[in-house]
């Protein structure tokens, strides 16, 4: 069999080639190229499917969670708190505001924000809390906004992971996922579930005030041209990037329900096996199959006899990519080591990192494929 992929781009673009590059052709036709007519109608869509009054597009999701916290007028000193196990991006715009990042532990089954490690991690000097969606799946919302709202405190959702995801209140309401915070962030990374051919990123809110300030911060401050009122930063979604959205945006609940098929075979295959813990969607137990609370942006195993490592080898030498997500807590990270922090207080994440495997999961994994990964794991780990 031909090598799997951890995603397979080349696979997705076939099937849209036409509307893509006719978008694109149409880009290169008009010379629009900064702030084109397809980057407005890009969010004006984008508002529509997340049921949001404000998008605001930018350069990648790592400036999205920078301009955020800009935005909300966060100062050197701040303390904000967000998961140890994440992709680095998070903690390093912190960092780079000199604002005081504090990093709490993880839950062991969704690897989302623990809410006890975060109600306690609070001080008089907390401002904001920076939940991750990570893998796909909706942090525990109901409890973040309640303590937030308790302490006075801004949420911003990192949603790079989890676009299109719904989540469910206890009230048994439901919004898109990145809607809930005060402000939401993503990332349009290719291989992100919503990913464009380059870079891109967004941010959200429902607010109308800081829409308008966070308008004029991704373009150098300006509110209106030449004059500048803040410092901002220059970060836009170039216009090709924004036709390639727009085309793909109407397919991303398929792509969300491709990725939860696949996802639905693999827990099924491995459902039997004693050394694979398979992903918990717990925020809505019995009904996660039709209520979209975990779009799998990656497809995470727990293999539980440590016989991760070798599995890791045995994939890659059967011609089956895999991944680490993540190698390394950022607590331990050389950049955001600190004597603050104490190594009791991040029991899951420094043993999720000896644990956790990422298969391949995209949009165009069919069965012959998902039933040789599921073999290959399934006899080594036997
Ligand atoms: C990908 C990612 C980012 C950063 O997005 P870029 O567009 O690569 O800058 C931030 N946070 C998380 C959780 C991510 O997965």
């Amino acid at each position: 069999m031909k090598k799997i992929q951890m995603v397979d781009l080349q696979g997705q673009y076939q099937k849209i080639k036409e509307t893509v590059d006719n978008s694109i052709q149409e880009v290169l036709n008009s010379s629009a190229y900064i702030n084109g007519p397809y980057v407005k109608e890009f969010q004006a869509d984008l508002e529509k499917y997340l049921d949001v009054k404000h998008v605001i597009p930018c350069a990648n999701g790592t400036d999205a969670l920078q301009i955020a916290m800009m935005g909300l007028g966060l100062e050197q000193g701040d303390e904000v708190i967000t998961a140890d196990f994440t992709f680095a991006a998070t903690v390093e715009v912190i960092s780079l505001l000199k604002l005081t990042p504090v990093l709490v532990d993880v839950e062991p089954d969704t690897f989302n924000i623990d809410i006890d490690a975060l109600k306690k991690a609070i001080t008089p000097k907390t401002k904001a809390i920076i939940p991750v969606h990570l893998f796909g799946q909706v942090a525990n919302m109901d409890a973040v906004m309640e303590i937030a709202e308790a302490h006075n405190l801004f949420v911003i959702e990192d949603n790079a992971q989890a676009i299109g995801a719904d989540y469910t209140f206890k009230d048994g309401s439901k919004k898109k996922a990145g809607t809930i915070g005060h402000v939401g962030t993503t990332s349009f990374f290719p291989s992100k579930n919503l990913g464009c051919y380059g870079d891109g990123g967004a941010i959200f809110t429902n607010d109308d005030e800081l829409a308008h300030t966070l308008r004029g911060m991704v373009n150098h401050g300006m509110y209106k041209r030449y004059y500048h009122d803040v410092v901002g930063v220059n970060s836009r979604l170039d216009s090709i990037q924004a036709a390639v959205l727009k085309a793909k945006l109407p397919l991303l609940d398929s792509y969300c329900e491709a990725r939860r098929n696949a996802a639905r075979f693999y827990n099924n295959t491995f459902a039997n096996n004693p050394n694979i813990i398979t992903p918990t969607t717990s925020s809505c137990r019995e009904i996660c199959d039709t209520c979209n609370c975990h779009v799998f942006h990656q497809y995470t195993l727990k293999i539980t006899n440590g016989k991760r490592n070798e599995l890791h080898q045995h994939l890659l030498d059967n011609g089956i990519a895999n991944a680490i997500y993540y190698p390394v807590p950022l607590h331990a990270q050389k950049a955001y080591k600190d004597d603050r922090y104490d190594e009791n207080d991040f029991k899951i994440t420094n043993q999720l990192i000896d644990e956790v495997i990422s298969l391949p999961m995209h949009t165009e994994l069919d069965t012959e494929q998902l039933e040789f990964i599921t073999k290959t794991i399934n006899d080594f780990l036997k």
